[in-house]
């Protein structure tokens, strides 16, 4: 026999379970629709913590965590590591003029007028602006030699 205070506990707890799943849901949107934008990992994780939070006050730091933890898995960003400079780190590839030599990625002339990004790799591999910068949304490394360009930016 279920009396009317056990159901209305019943009720209660379903209904935060419920509403732990909606809110997940749109909270997976947000952090696929952030790791779009290039936010970083740790960014990432921050929104969601304090995220769940907000909406849950009740719950202590490790019901937080464990929220945090699993939205963040269920979205495209927790299945891989990240493979791509972020928008920081490109900004540090600062384009210049009066280099010349062959771009690496379309093999043509680069003439001194011309703007050029030089990579910190050790052989500075020089390429031009819009034949590069698109590579580095998939990559991380120099497409020359294989540097992995992360620390040294
Ligand atoms: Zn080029
Ligand atoms: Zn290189």
């Amino acid at each position: 026999m279920v009396t009317q205070e056990l159901q209305e506990k019943i009720d209660e707890e379903l209904e935060k379970g419920e509403k732990i799943i909606e809110e997940t849901e749109k909270i997976i949107e947000e952090i696929n629709r952030l790791w779009e934008n290039n936010v970083s990992e740790e960014e990432i994780r921050s929104f969601v913590y304090d995220k769940y939070k907000e909406l849950f006050p009740q719950f202590n730091e490790n019901m937080l965590n464990i929220l945090s933890e699993t939205a963040f898995l269920m979205t495209t960003v927790g299945k891989k590591v990240r493979i791509n400079l972020s928008n920081e780190q490109i900004e540090k590839l600062g384009k210049i003029k009066g280099k010349s030599g062959v771009c690496g990625t379309c093999l043509e002339d680069i003439t001194k007028n011309e703007e050029v990004i030089t990579l910190p790799c050790d052989e500075k591999h020089i390429y031009h602006p819009d034949c590069i910068l698109p590579w580095f949304k998939l990559n991380v490394n120099c497409p020359t030699c294989r540097k992995d360009l992360r620390e040294l930016l």
